[in-house]
């Protein structure tokens, strides 16, 4: 008798976009169906100054290059923050509607790098929603089943767009999301400071059962609320200091794919 092999239906990728363009057919020929590029400024003055890369031709490139391909999946995820890039808003839903593509504004969150946050930066999604609407006219919340982080809306000329609210009403509760760092840190949370050392386990020789057991056994004892806490909080600061980040990379998002 034959087992079933396990499959993988739905294999998607997150990336800052700058390798996208010479890595699209090697990455659609794997069998990835989604990527989903961080894209935070169509100005490349502004994207120098968020990213410290002067990279904004690259990343353009790679989602024209996913555009052209007519890879189905296309995302662009933007932080919108207040001052920096919240006049982009109308901008990027046109730029994803000419890629093919659906955009998900994101609420700033205190996490890793954002060494110098504050509650004034971030732009709640009732916000960008009044602002959209003052542009677009009637919004529709899109109704559906999903674990995704994201609500969507559908303009009048049906054009999506998500918005995803994880600072202000975070969604702790039915998050099934976890991390895993290129070198092996397998962390529970965006806010985890800390995550269980997977590579360790590969080194030891543990069997592939014995990982199962570990992280079976973690994913269920998990408790983390790490945006809702953080909700709670009066006085809320940045939650990593200049000094920490550099002692430990591992806090910046784009080592855990934030
Ligand atoms: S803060 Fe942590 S628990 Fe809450 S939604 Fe984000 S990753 Fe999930």
């Amino acid at each position: 008798m034959i087992a079933a092999e396990p499959r993988i239906r739905d294999m998607a990728i997150t990336t800052n976009g700058i390798l996208l363009a010479q890595e699209a057919q090697a990455l659609r020929d794997a069998g990835i169906q989604r990527v989903t590029v961080s894209l935070d400024t169509l100005k490349p003055e502004r994207f120098r100054a968020l990213t410290r890369r002067d990279a904004y031709p690259q990343v353009i490139e790679g989602i024209e290059a996913v555009r052209r391909m007519g890879w189905p999946g296309l995302k662009l995820d933007t932080v919108v923050m207040r001052g920096v890039n919240d006049d982009e808003i109308a901008d990027l839903i046109e730029f994803a509607r000419r890629m093919g593509g659906e955009i998900r504004f994101i609420e700033y969150m205190d996490v890793g790098g954002a060494t110098r946050w504050s509650m004034d930066q971030v732009v709640a999604r009732a916000e960008i929603l009044e602002r959209i609407g003052a542009r677009y006219g009637r919004i529709e919340l899109v109704v559906e089943e999903s674990s995704a982080p994201a609500d969507r809306f559908r303009l009048s000329d049906d054009l999506t767009f998500g918005i995803i609210s994880s600072t202000t009403a975070p969604f702790c509760r039915t998050c099934d999301r976890s991390r895993l760092t290129a070198d092996g840190q397998w962390l529970l949370c965006l806010y985890a400071t800390a995550g269980m050392d997977l590579r360790k386990y590969l080194r030891d020789g543990s069997s592939n059962r014995d990982l199962a057991g570990l992280i079976r056994s973690a994913w269920q004892g998990r408790r983390d609320r790490g945006a809702e806490e953080r909700l709670l909080l009066k006085d809320r600061q940045p939650l990593i200091q200049v000094g920490e980040l550099r002692a430990k990379p591992h806090l910046e998002m784009h080592t855990r794919g934030g």
